[in-house]
């Protein structure tokens, strides 16, 4: 398993991971298997989604910010129920297929590791299987 960090800036952001986990498969040398990125936390996750027009994460946030405010009369006594609950709206993993040696990732696709907590400095696990 091979792991870095995502150093976040604001409270909620989406970090593009996307060149990390690259950076990975290739390293590994396996041309054909299927990449796992998971994030070992309760209040990030990890998603993909457009990689070109910026707007577009900026609009995913809002919008999961509308249907989970962060203050809405929350049992959770650390105050950051909006931050787990959005992390497992978004899931802790994602699998990305490998193909000749690279993520087989959509044109306009991007990795993106999603905080909801932050600022932080996070982990990522990413662990490669050869088929
Ligand atoms: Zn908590």
């Amino acid at each position: 398993m091979e792991k870095f960090a995502v150093k976040t800036s604001k409270q909620l952001e989406f970090v593009d991971i996307t060149s990390s986990v690259q950076a990975i498969v290739l390293k590994s040398g396996i041309l054909s298997g299927m990449c796992t990125v998971f994030v070992p936390h309760t209040t990030a996750g990890i998603t993909i989604n457009e990689n070109a027009d910026p707007s577009v994460r900026a609009d995913i946030i809002k919008e999961l910010d509308k249907i989970v405010p962060h203050d809405d009369g929350y049992a959770h006594a650390e105050g950051n129920s909006a931050a787990h609950i959005k992390a497992s709206m978004m899931g802790f993993s994602q699998n990305i297929i490998i193909d000749a040696g690279n993520l087989a990732l959509g044109t306009w696709q991007g990795i993106y590791f999603a905080e909801f907590d932050g600022p932080r400095t996070r982990k990522v696990f990413v662990k490669i299987i050869k088929d």
